[in-house]
């Protein structure tokens, strides 16, 4: 392509609404506009890009013998009733864009396809002779998210290849779950992406086993946490972890004490003088369920740690049953207003005890009980410090079984820190870094064929639900996601396997016919031998040429300049800035070599 010919427009300035490098530099370099609120529009530049990612993950998919197929965007609600999700999607969440077609009918642009490709599964598969099955499509997604930011990381219309997998059993499911771990490791590596694969959170989408796949950089909006033996690794929303001893009790009886202003945990451990590991913390929640009934939470948790609210989140779906309801709809610390909405008399706020009564709550739509958990780490303490039900006073000395009956629910709801130890071995310590999730992979079982009816008939003449896995690579989030990896001052510096192109020919200064000349020849030459190149023929300045070549982080700059003197061109690598000097007659045997080494 002949940039004189291009859409090709480079900005001098970051725009405004950009916060991270890639975000900044994919709009100055002319890869992608803004059209709205996480709306994009990808220029050819980008589009190549993504069709190279896209083709990279194909190839990978194809490998382990998943099939490609197209999943229609326009989804029937009626198929996410069946599921159970519409009202969480359009609701709860609010993640799913819907809409009333001219017949009244509700239809929602698809954010994910368990409920399409579980219909076409109960449609077209009777047997087990036709098992296992993996379907999988490239195709753009919509999500109406709550923050659209940082470009393509979190869009609200973007690509992504979701494949879905159909077995007779769960073992069958490992096997493929285990092929698709490789095959997305396969994919990042291919894109020459720093990743780790990381134990996650299954979300909304449900099931058991999951792993994310973390693109390693400092903008990423997880954090993982992992051991340097490389035998953990996890999300904090799901990691697990030892936490420090606590310190024996300083209190052998038990007394209230007056501790006016002392609210928070720290302002009471300075005046007790004690350790915040001695305190039993007691956290007020309000979880909403999808049938509208609101359950106020009380967690009792160690003084030093902190409640893990998608921990929690996992522990009030399991309950949901119990109260009628399908699924959580919303979880927060009530505030004032929420308070008063349910509260018989003002709560005793910061100085809570675990036996706070339940006579602080009124009724109406609020379940007249308070939902009790304690976390295993308030679990063993002795001689406990904790509140008194009563502003300005607190107890000391007290334990489970004496004064406080220990909730029956026992659960680990502690948010993994820093600096922990692991629970396999303890002799290890976590560590934290920051990452892009760009892939997630989950054994998701059979919670959609079971609740969609999709069943199968077994050797045995027994029909079954069918089991399923599902997985997701973002090829618009993975793309940037190598930008933020890998950029200097100067601009992008794209790993050759999905740069837009190889190379590029700069001809410093095109009145020169002997410069022009031998770049259109180069030119020719190189892309007929597979070399995707550009031809720099515009009428700027060299310096400004150079400047954008390094913006949009070609691979390879060949410039046609004083050397052909010699008979010979500079070449330029982008990544490590070397540059050098090469017969013109070997310049495409030369970059062939190269690209061929780092492509295969
Ligand atoms: P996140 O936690 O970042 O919202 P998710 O758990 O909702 O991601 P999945 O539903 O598992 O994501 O979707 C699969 C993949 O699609 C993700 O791993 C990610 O790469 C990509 N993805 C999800 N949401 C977006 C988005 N809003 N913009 C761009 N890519 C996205
Ligand atoms: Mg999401």
């Amino acid at each position: 392509m002949r940039l004189s010919q291009m859409l090709f427009v480079t900005l001098r300035d970051d725009p405004a609404d950009a916060e991270i490098p890639s975000h900044k530099l994919l709009v100055r370099a002319g890869y992608i506009r803004r059209i709205g609120s996480g709306i994009y529009a990808y220029l050819p530049l980008m589009w190549r890009v993504l069709q190279k990612v896209s083709q990279i993950v194909r190839e990978e998919m194809n490998a382990t013998g998943a099939q490609e197929c197209l999943l229609p965007q326009l989804q029937p609600a009626d198929l996410w009733k069946e599921s159970g999700r519409w009202d969480t999607y359009t609701k709860a969440e609010g993640i799913m864009f819907s809409l009333t077609d001219r017949r009244e009918q509700n239809l929602a642009l698809g954010p994910t396809h368990e409920e399409v490709i579980t219909t076409v599964a109960r449609d077209t598969i009777r047997s087990y002779r036709q098992l296992p099955l993996h379907l999988y499509q490239i195709q753009t997604k919509f999500r109406d998210e709550i923050r659209p930011r940082f470009g393509l990381m979190r869009g609200r219309e973007f690509i992504m290849k979701d494949g879905y997998s159909f077995h007779t059993d769960t073992e069958s499911l490992k096997k493929t779950y285990q092929d698709m771990y490789q095959a997305y490791s396969n994919m990042l590596r291919r894109c020459g992406l720093q990743f780790r694969a990381v134990e996650a959170d299954s979300g909304a989408i449900g099931g058991s086993g999951s792993t994310e796949f973390m693109v390693l950089a400092e903008a990423g909006e997880d954090e993982v946490l992992y051991t340097d033996d490389g035998k953990y690794a996890a999300n904090v929303e799901k990691a697990v972890s030892l936490p420090p001893d606590a310190t024996a009790s300083t209190y052998t009886s038990y007394q209230k004490l007056e501790t006016p202003n002392t609210e928070t945990i720290e302002k009471l451990c300075q005046i007790l003088e004690c350790s915040p590991t001695q305190v039993v913390k007691n956290v007020l929640y309000q979880a909403v369920y999808d049938n509208g009934i609101i359950v106020l939470v009380l967690v009792n948790i160690r003084g030093d740690q902190d409640v893990n609210e998608v921990k929690l989140y996992n522990e009030l779906t399991k309950l949901a049953s119990t109260y009628d309801a399908n699924s959580i709809v919303g979880l927060d610390v009530p505030n004032v207003e929420a308070q008063s909405k349910w509260a018989a008399k003002p709560l005793p706020l910061g100085y809570i005890a675990p036996d706070l009564s339940d006579d602080y709550i009124k009724g109406g739509s609020v379940d007249s009980k308070f939902l009790r958990f304690v976390d295993k780490t308030a679990v063993e303490l002795k001689n406990f410090v904790t509140g008194a039900n009563e502003s300005g006073y607190h107890v000391v000395g007290a334990n489970w079984g004496e004064q406080f009956q220990l909730p029956e629910l026992v659960v680990d709801i502690r948010t993994a820190k820093i600096g922990d130890r692991a629970v396999e071995n303890p002799e290890q310590t976590l560590k934290s870094a920051r990452g892009i999730e760009v892939g997630h992979i989950f054994q998701l079982g059979s919670k959609y064929s079971q609740a969609m009816g999709a069943t199968y008939t077994s050797e045995q003449g027994k029909e079954q639900p069918l089991v399923m896995g599902c997985y997701g690579v973002g090829v618009s989030r993975m793309a940037q996601a190598a930008v933020e990896q890998s950029y200097d001052e100067n601009g992008i510096i794209w790993p050759l396997a999905i740069a837009p192109y190889h190379a590029i020919v700069t001809i410093p200064n095109i009145k020169d016919t002997q410069q022009l000349e031998i770049a259109e020849k180069l030119y020719g030459e190189l892309n007929k031998v597979g070399i995707e190149t550009l031809l720099d023929d515009r009428s700027e300045r060299a310096g400004a040429k150079f400047k954008d070549a390094e913006l949009i982080g070609i691979p390879y700059r060949i410039v046609t300049g004083r050397a052909i003197a010699n008979g010979k061109v500079e070449i330029v690598e982008r990544k490590t800035n070397e540059s050098y000097e090469i017969a013109i007659d070997q310049v495409v045997s030369t970059l062939q070599q190269k690209i061929d080494n780092q492509l295969n």
